[in-house]
């Protein structure tokens, strides 16, 4: 990776970096439609890139980018990638494209990168003054409530969801804030005035 181009990212006075996450499930997506609905800061959403299919309801471009195997390990070989994880450990791919977090905090944005907890190490490596928040369920019963409620996974990728999440509650520690997330409202607003208040 060529750290010196992201090292320069960090002397950019005006975007900055924002690490979102927490386990599949949550309420990440509705929280942070919410947060861009209410939040005063120039926010923007890097779109990863995926080996998963999409899923009803979600758009190319705007959910993901939706890349084959092929064209994922392309941009993996020609570094495009700033991290990429093979989150769930079933073969599908995501990662967050260099050129994506560059071009946002080119624009002054606030880039939110909505993504796991091991992505967000490696990214942390590149931009150690991000804003690290992850949405907690409360408690692993109450996720795996709200996962059974979604309907949108196999029982085999839902257990694997699970077994995964349980290392992502454990993982919450590291970061610089922790907000369960009891109703999206709340949540959003407590984003919002995290982000609001930070230099
Ligand atoms: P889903 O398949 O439900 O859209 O996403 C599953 C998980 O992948 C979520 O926890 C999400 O945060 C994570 N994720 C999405 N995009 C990326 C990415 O670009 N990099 C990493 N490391 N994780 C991602």
């Amino acid at each position: 990776m060529d750290s010196s181009n992201e090292q320069s990212d960090l002397n950019h006075t005006r975007g900055r970096v924002v690490i979102f996450s927490g386990p599949s499930g949550v309420g990440k997506t509705t929280v942070l439609t919410r947060l861009f609905a209410d939040c005063k800061r120039p926010l923007k959403m890097s779109v990863s890139a995926t080996t998963r299919l999409k899923r009803d309801g979600e758009t190319e471009g705007t959910s993901y980018h939706y890349l084959t195997s092929q064209e994922f390990e392309k941009h993996r070989d020609a570094g495009d990638f700033l991290e990429f994880v093979e989150v769930f450990g079933l073969g599908h791919w995501y990662g967050t494209l260099k050129s994506t977090v560059r071009e946002g905090l080119d624009q002054g944005k606030w880039v939110i990168l909505e993504i796991d907890v091991e992505g967000a190490q490696k990214v942390l490596v590149h931009y150690p003054e991000a804003i690290t928040i992850f949405v907690h369920p409360g408690s692993a019963q109450e996720l795996e409530r709200r996962l059974r409620g979604r309907g949108t996974e196999s029982e085999e990728d839902l257990q694997r969801r699970l077994e995964v999440a349980t290392k992502e509650l454990d993982a919450s520690a590291s970061y610089q804030h922790v907000i369960i997330n009891h109703s999206v409202e709340q949540t959003a607003a407590d984003i919002c005035q995290i982000l609001e208040s930070a230099e």
